[in-house]
């Protein structure tokens, strides 16, 4: 079955088009057709699109929304130009996957696109205001291109968090914010926390209620999950991405006393200080030289002393939850890098988990500087009482699978 999977921002969209079936998810070898990438809808935007044996399409046109977005992808996978390998017309496409960012407590797995569920979707656009519109204008453009009736599936980054303890939810204020607003701890990046649990234990050959282990996912976005006998019971992103990990551009933990602080001496709007927050702060707002950690680590390089605090500040937050996971988990089997910075940085891999022999953590520095540039593998020592391993995350997949299941309800 072809599964379009579809990752849609306010201006842009992600594709891929992956073929999977029950048994290719049993043996891993389900394929990658087809990915692109167009990028500022709405204006002039930019348009990649690629297969596997064909050169990479980039192109630049007008695209008034997302309905005309998705035109010209089906435009593309059906011209003669790209002949994708089972794809010749739209019917070859057999379903499609969107990942959605906020399911808040409705949502405990994937589910069928209905209008009862894009109903509840909006429901929870309270809590994800800038995501789950631009989510479902990637549903609304497929039931009009595709038509009404087209098997879709949406997968929430929130899910897999929904088995939270109350105790790792719950924030330290009245409990009737919690009660009368769904004021609580929710968590993200949970199709790609998934991901590493189910590879992790396909790996280990172990069930995956045997899975205990923290998984860090380090891009642009960056959060950490406890994962104890498969099951998520903390992760450091909370209500919203903000919480937890010093990430790119957004902070993470702070007092939150310093919002009112800042925008009382700043002379700028609670809105303002979000805004500086989200945009403006974590690695980049202390190096003052980039969110994006190739530049911090060239700057620390040259000798450039910001940079490196803020290579040394991001580190030190993950360090200080993988320990903190470790009390909350009593212990875990492997500590697991995702994402383009824990796929591709052995340097803040490495002062990450730096110095914590007392947990029996160990560091094979080799295969760590190996271990690269979508390489999977171990980079501890056989001695290492817990395994560190890196993993490339995969999130379009588990949506493919998670679209096959659930419209051939197989598996
Ligand atoms: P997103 O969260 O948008 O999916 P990615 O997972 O692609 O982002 O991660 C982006 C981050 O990965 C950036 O900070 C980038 O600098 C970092 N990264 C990518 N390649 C490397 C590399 N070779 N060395 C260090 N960091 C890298």
């Amino acid at each position: 079955m072809n599964i379009l999977v579809l990752n849609t921002g306010s201006s842009s969209l992600k594709f891929q088009i992956i073929e999977t079936d029950c048994d290719m998810i049993e043996n891993h070898t389900d394929k990658i057709l087809a990915k692109g990438v167009i990028e500022r809808i709405g204006n002039q935007a930019e348009l990649q699109f690629s297969a596997p044996g064909h050169p990479k399409k980039i192109y630049s046109k007008f695209l008034r929304g997302h309905k005309a977005a998705i035109e010209e992808i089906i435009n593309w996978i059906t011209s003669d130009e790209s002949i994708i390998d089972g794809i010749s017309s739209l019917k070859d496409i057999h379903a499609v996957g969107h990942r959605t960012v906020h399911g808040a407590e409705e949502f405990k797995g994937s589910v069928k696109v209905t209008p009862e569920m894009i109903t509840k979707i909006e429901e929870c656009t309270e809590l994800a205001p800038l995501h789950n519109p631009a989510n479902l204008k990637g549903i609304r453009a497929v039931n009009e291109t595709f038509g009404e009736n087209f098997p879709q599936v949406a997968v929430f980054d929130t899910s897999f968090h929904t088995t939270m303890p109350q105790v790792a939810y719950i924030y330290g204020i009245p409990y009737k914010y919690y009660e009368q607003y769904k004021v609580r701890r929710y968590g993200f990046h949970g199709t790609s926390h998934r991901y590493i649990l189910q590879r992790y234990c396909a790996l280990k050959n172990i069930p995956i209620e045997e899975g205990d282990i923290i998984s860090l996912h380090l891009g642009n976005g960056c959060s950490a999950a406890a994962i104890k006998n498969g099951k998520s019971i903390d992760t450091t992103m909370g209500m919203t991405p903000l919480e937890g990990l010093v990430m790119g551009t957004r902070c993470g933990d702070i007092d939150p006393s310093l919002i009112e602080f800042i925008a009382h001496k700043e002379n700028i709007t609670l809105e303002a200080v979000y805004e500086i927050l989200n945009k403006e702060s974590g690695v980049k707002g202390i190096s003052g030289v980039s969110n994006d950690m190739r530049d911090i680590e060239a700057e620390i390089a040259k000798g450039n002393q910001r940079a490196d605090l803020a290579m040394q500040v991001f580190s030190y937050r993950i360090k200080k939850y993988v320990g903190a996971y470790l009390a909350a988990m009593n212990g875990a089997k492997a500590i697991i890098f995702t994402g383009g910075i824990g796929e591709n940085g052995p340097h803040s891999r490495n002062i990450i988990l730096d110095n914590m022999s007392f947990f029996g953590i160990e560091l094979d520095q080799k295969l760590n500087e190996e271990i690269t540039k979508g390489k999977e593998g171990i980079i501890s020592t056989p001695n290492s009482k817990i395994e560190v391993w890196v993993i490339p995350t995969n999130e379009e997949l588990v949506i493919a699978r998670d679209t096959y299941q659930i419209i051939n309800n197989k598996c």
